[in-house]
């Protein structure tokens, strides 16, 4: 059967060049960068060319790059490593209702040790307001942290303007970049990031790898102890390979954003068209343009969104949902209901995430399989005989906001 990988916001396939080389720097070039000798200055040279690499993709200097084991531990890094270096300057930080877990749970752990954070509503877009943002700021603000793009929805913040108003104000802006490298052109000097997060597997690299960009002067300190390892900010011996191999898919990304940009918003584009034209009772979640091009994510009516994944998965087709079901019991996303989504439709809602080697015949295979599926599932659903029954009376009121 033909497999059809739609998830690329979970993660993404080693590009076959990055694996070429992870495979040489773990038999050939193993050395330690600590070393001397010339397996050590080997392992060094490649990790310093890796910097630069990743530098280059969101426009930093390459002293500015911090090699972590991945997205989590560079927003672990960011937040706790901050908050400690500047507590005697204030102990409130600003993030939003709609962060990864990485960053919600990082922030609820400072709460429970003398922080205290303000977590920023969102609208129907899932987009904050800088008026809300400026009147969060106080005396006491070190630190905003509000990511790039979203993980579920694809929404992309105004990041310049929070950039400057951070900047006005003097406090430090970390951003989770994660969704947005080798989505969206970033450049951290215009837009005013002191801080800003990645992660390898998200863009064709392996995983557990990742980096942090700090900018030169912002005060943070290390969270894990060691060796003098990334200059005394995250101690431990360097995943060479790992590291070497995200350098290479950073180069790849940059190369390729302009195309890969066009070709996934068409894509995508059609995907969305398509979805919306086909089938009754179903809503476009998210911001209508201010999205990453990959992403598109849908609430069916009257449907659980895990019934789909599992009936896509048997035509082959790997999605993700916002109703993460975990431990037994059916968690809707937190993101979707800061967005003002029932429960119900934030039970049924469907994330595309589109990638590298995705194809039209892809989406359009997509298209023929979906409308049947929906048809099928909501025949049995005893929510949708009451939503019939309802919408004789007046028209689907949640359909409408879009
Ligand atoms: C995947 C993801 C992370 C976590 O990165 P890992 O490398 O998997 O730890 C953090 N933030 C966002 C927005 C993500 O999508």
């Amino acid at each position: 059967m033909k497999r059809i990988y739609f998830d690329h916001s979970a993660t993404t396939p080693v590009h076959p060049e990055v694996a070429a080389v992870l495979v040489n720097y773990m038999t050939d070039l193993f050395g330690n960068p600590s070393s001397v000798h010339s397996f050590g200055r080997e392992a060094r040279k490649a990790m310093d060319q890796a910097r630069r690499q990743v530098a280059a993709l969101i426009g930093a200097e390459s002293e500015e790059i911090f090699f972590t084991s991945g997205g989590t531990e560079a927003d672990n890094l960011a937040i706790k490593g901050v908050a400690l270096a500047n507590k005697k300057k204030g102990n409130h930080i600003i993030t939003t209702l709609i962060e990864h877990h990485a960053i919600l749970h990082t922030c609820e752990y400072l709460e429970k040790n003398g922080f205290q954070v303000t977590y920023l509503p969102v609208d129907e877009y899932g987009m904050i307001s800088l008026e809300a943002l400026e009147r969060s700021i106080t005396d006491q603000t070190i630190l905003i942290s509000i990511m790039y793009a979203n993980n579920e929805v694809g929404t992309v913040q105004p990041i310049a303007e929070i950039g400057r108003l951070a900047r006005q104000r003097n406090i430090y802006f970390h951003t989770d970049a994660v969704q947005a490298a080798s989505n969206l052109p970033i450049d951290v000097k215009k837009d005013g990031i002191d801080l800003l997060t990645l992660s390898g597997h998200k863009f064709n690299a392996p995983k557990g790898i990742g980096a942090l960009y700090v900018r030169r002067g912002v005060r943070i300190e290390a969270v894990q102890h060691g060796g003098g390892h990334e200059r005394n900010l995250r101690a431990g011996t360097e995943n060479v390979p790992a590291i070497v191999g995200l350098g290479k898919a950073a180069e790849i990304a940059a190369q390729n954003l302009t195309d890969k940009i066009v070709t996934l918003t068409t894509l995508r584009n059609t995907l969305i068209e398509g979805v919306m034209a086909e089938i009754p009772h179903v809503k476009l979640n998210g911001h209508p343009t201010q999205r990453i091009p990959g992403n598109a994510n849908f609430s069916f009516l009257s449907l659980e969104g895990e019934s789909l994944l599992l009936n896509l998965d048997l035509k082959g087709i790997a999605a993700s949902s916002g109703s993460a079901c975990s431990a037994g019991s059916l968690d809707p996303s937190h993101v979707l209901l800061a967005m003002g989504l029932s429960h119900e439709a934030a039970h049924g809602s469907l994330r595309i995430s589109l990638g590298w080697g995705n194809t039209m015949e892809d989406v359009q295979y997509f298209l023929n399989v979906i409308p049947e599926i929906v048809e099928r599932l909501r025949a049995i659903s005893p929510l949708h005989a009451e939503r019939i029954e309802l919408s004789a009376q007046s028209p689907c009121q949640e359909c409408q906001l879009h």
